[in-house]
């Protein structure tokens, strides 16, 4: 069997290293794995596995933090898994040497590696791939080909490539917004792709904005453990404003809305003792920036950083095209709800690896050789499209202007895959007339029960 994986960060490489490990041929595609958002992850992975933890606390606190959208069994399967997933990452050697706290979470069960996670852990997997005998292509996947909803391979460079399996783990599309936290070029083209040939989206309306971003020479994330560690968040005028501790989405607004009153918005860390010791790399990064914690506060503001909604997926990580698979931030299928807590994602890009890798030797999927229509598409003005979804699909949403969005956006020359999946976020988040964890509408201010449902967007249309 011949198993092709779009995208080569955590998720990827862990359903690469568990095929491999079967005796299947695996190729993996990534023109750039160094700069996945995988390894970008500064902080961690939550695993409620020490004394005192237990399974059903970390459950609780995902259900709670995703506002009770997540389907219950997917986050039960996905948190039991966690000791598996420990067990997958420590048994290759990687070695962890904090546990923090995070926001949304109760317990400090957050693993990091002197918080550069992602860049220590990267590189181990992808060694070990090798040595299990993993294909590496440093290259884009164009499209993927797929017949009568079947799979049939991938498209690089123009050429289709014959396989049994596909698995998208190509990430998410936060880069489809103006600023963002992690790899712009994340702009979703696999998803849209998909979108395009009538596979279903799912909840892509919920886009994460991470509230504390530093935009300075570079865009840079301050991580929540920083305020895990006791940093505050006030004003220029010293103002407190917000439980530092609170999720993601409720942080980020509070925050959005200090700077529409046209205020400056500070992490004050200067009571951490010590700060360069727990925090390095930030540390170092902030001074390279001019700024020393220990004496300055630091100015920050939200920036698009996890993109909750994907191709739409089942506990097993299938889709309903037969050999199609994903898995990772590229998917979705209920595990983080409405809103992600800190440091689940790279938990789900673990066990969503190793859970479709047993999906696929289960199911042992049987390609199919057949000539399959390549349609070249050429990027065009993403900028464009970027700074719709910043204004029009953003941190606060309205009806009037999701509505003046979508009309933009009908105006722009793009990629019909970045267009289609901008459209999707924009009619979603229409469609859902309430606040909900990450989406928030001021016009619907409130969660309503007849919306606790996932959406589906398939074919244009957001059914919710
Ligand atoms: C700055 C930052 C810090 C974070 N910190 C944490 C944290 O501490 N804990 C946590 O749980 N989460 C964190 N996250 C989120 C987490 O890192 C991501 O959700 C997770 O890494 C996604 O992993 P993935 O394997 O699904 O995709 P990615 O790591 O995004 O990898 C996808 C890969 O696919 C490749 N790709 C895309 N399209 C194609 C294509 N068409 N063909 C070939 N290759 C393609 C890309 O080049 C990329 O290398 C953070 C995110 C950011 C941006």
């Amino acid at each position: 069997m011949k198993v092709a994986i779009v995208g080569g960060g955590l998720a990827g490489l862990t359903a690469a290293i568990s095929l491999a490990r079967e005796g299947i041929e695996v190729t993996v595609f990534d023109p750039k794995p160094r700069e996945s958002n995988s390894y970008l992850a500064q902080a961690g992975i939550a695993f409620p596995i020490s004394d005192g933890d237990s399974l059903l606390s970390h459950v609780t606190d995902t259900i709670r933090g995703g506002k009770y959208l997540n389907d219950i069994s997917v986050v039960w399967n996905v948190i039991s898994k966690s000791t598996e997933a420990y067990h997958f990452l420590t048994s290759l050697g990687v070695e962890f040497t904090n546990r923090e706290l995070e926001g949304g979470h109760s317990f400090p069960r957050i693993f990091t590696i002197k918080n550069e996670t992602g860049k220590y852990i990267i590189p181990v997997l992808e060694k070990h791939a090798k040595e299990v005998g993993v294909n590496f292509i440093r290259k884009f996947v164009d499209e993927i080909a797929i017949y009568n909803k079947k799979v049939i391979g991938v498209f690089v460079e123009g050429s289709l490539l014959y396989f049994d399996a596909v698995i998208i783990a190509s990430g998410g599309f936060s880069g489809l917004y103006r600023f963002t936290a992690g790899n712009s070029e994340n702009l979703g083209i696999p998803i849209g792709d998909l979108a395009l040939k009538g596979v279903p989206l799912r909840d892509i309306e919920f886009v994460q904005f991470h509230p504390t971003g530093f935009i300075g020479k570079r865009t840079y994330l301050i991580s929540e453990a920083v305020r895990g560690a006791g940093a505050k968040l006030v004003t220029g005028e010293g103002e407190r404003f917000v439980n530092e501790l609170e999720t993601r989405d409720v942080v980020a607004r509070e925050i959005y809305r200090k700077m529409l009153e046209g205020k400056g918005v500070f992490l004050d860390a200067t009571g951490i003792e010590d700060f360069k010791k727990r925090f390095p790399y930030i540390y170092s990064f902030l001074r390279r920036e001019g700024i020393n914690p220990k004496r300055d506060l630091i100015p920050v503001t939200p920036v698009a950083h996890y993109t909750i909604g994907g191709i739409s997926v089942d506990a097993f990580y299938r889709t309903p095209v037969k050999g199609l698979y994903a898995i990772g931030e590229a998917a979705c299928n209920g595990f983080h709800g409405a809103n992600r807590l800190a440091s689940n994602s790279l938990l789900e890009c673990l066990v969503s690896g190793i859970e479709v890798s047993r999906t696929i030797i289960r199911e042992k999927p049987r390609g199919e050789r057949r000539e399959v229509k390549y349609y070249g598409y050429e990027l065009g003005n993403v900028d464009e499209v970027r700074e719709i979804m910043w204004n029009h699909a953003g941190i606060i949403r309205r009806e009037e202007s999701l509505r003046l969005g979508l009309k933009k956006l009908k105006k722009v020359e793009a990629d019909p895959r970045v267009k289609l999946l901008a459209e999707a976020v924009l009619k979603c988040a229409l469609a859902r007339k309430e606040s909900r964890g990450a989406h928030y509408r001021e016009d619907y201010p409130h969660s309503r029960e007849e919306f606790r449902r996932p959406s589906i967007f398939r074919e244009g249309t957001c059914m919710l």
